[in-house]
């Protein structure tokens, strides 16, 4: 998967050299020694994870088909991307980067405590996009900063509030259950290296380890609120649609090379499911999941809004990276509306 996208990167329209450059430099967001610190504690949260959390909800034959898989946690070389997929596998090992993992827990606590201290979340948004169109010598100390540092969340903000403990923990499980689960699907269904066969199949594949996924958080009872925060800050990590160009032949030239399908229309898939199967399946609780599915619905209109997209990308390019700070929230959507205006 991470190789996948780099290709995808590589076919980017305009832009394609800043893009491969910040991509370069985002493996050293996090040092060494920082990941080394978690990697103990990241690996067993994914252990328990799938032994407590999934196994159990597994048939016979998808144990069977699974039986002989294990997990590998690699730390980053200085060319990985730091989170456009957040894992791989390539038939006997669900291969999870540390940095990943890490960065995939950040955004939960960053999410989480934008959310509970009342701030707006579009600076996640505008992070990410921030890491793709800037050099890191815009950054103090040149260097691209955390998530959490760069939106100014306290380092241990998890510590001092249980409310964000609890959500950025529930969000971080949920994803991390997701995507295990994701993987799982290609190892069970012996789905063909990317390499082997075209986009379109591969594309195919991922929406199938997609929908495997969502079953499993079905028969776990877990909201895919996790996973859903991952595809929107890859809506900005990676590639929007607004980026794509504008004619046909540009259009038809990305999907020709995409291995993924559009982060956009998995979060559509995640929705459709969490409105229809979920809440069909437990007729007691189907108030509660056509509530979340319709929360998450409110969003997507901001997701698909092609202005709005341009005008993150906009403010990325242009606003200092202090703007990303809570403080200066306000300031932002301030700044997102005038760019709306204008267009
Ligand atoms: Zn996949």
């Amino acid at each position: 998967m991470l190789r996948a996208s780099r290709l995808l990167h590589g076919a980017l329209l305009t832009g394609a050299v800043l893009l491969a450059l910040s991509l370069q430099a985002n493996a050293q967001i996090y040092s060494r020694v920082d990941l080394e610190a978690e990697a103990v504690r990241l690996r067993n949260a994914v252990f328990r994870i799938y032994s407590i959390g999934i196994k159990p909800s597994l048939t016979e034959e998808e144990v069977r088909a699974a039986s002989d898989f294990e997990f590998s946690f690699p730390f980053p070389t200085p060319d990985d991307p730091l989170m456009d997929s957040a894992a791989t596998t390539d038939g006997r090992t669900m291969i999870m980067p540390v940095m990943s993992l890490k960065a995939l827990e950040d955004l939960a606590t960053a999410y989480a405590w934008l959310q509970v201290n009342n701030y707006n979340h579009s600076a996640i948004d505008l992070y990410f996009t921030m890491l793709r169109y800037r050099d890191r010598a815009d950054f103090p100390d040149g260097r691209f900063p955390r998530l959490l540092e760069a939106l100014g969340v306290p380092p241990d903000a998890y510590k001092t509030d249980k409310r964000v403990d609890e959500l950025s923990l529930s969000l971080r499980n949920e994803a991390f259950a997701f995507i295990i689960a994701h993987e799982l699907a290609h190892i069970i269904y012996r789905h063909k290296p990317i390499n082997a066969i075209s986009a379109e199949q591969a594309r195919a594949d991922e929406r199938e380890a997609d929908a495997f996924a969502l079953d499993i958080m079905l028969r776990t009872n877990t909201p895919p609120l996790g996973a859903f925060l991952f595809f929107q800050a890859q809506i900005y990590n990676l590639l929007h649609p607004v980026e794509f160009g504008n004619t046909q032949e540009e259009k038809a030239s990305v999907l020709l090379q995409m291995t993924h399908p559009l982060s956009l229309d998995r979060v559509r898939e995640m929705i459709e499911f969490v409105e229809g199967p979920f809440a069909r399946a437990r007729p007691e609780e189907t108030e509660i999941w056509s509530g979340i599915g319709s929360d998450m619905r409110q969003i997507l209109p901001l997701m698909e809004d092609k202005d709005l997209a341009a005008c993150v990308i906009k403010l990325a390019r242009e606003a200092s990276p202090d703007s990303l700070k809570p403080r200066r929230t306000v300031e932002t959507e301030a700044m997102l509306k005038i760019c709306r205006q204008n267009q």
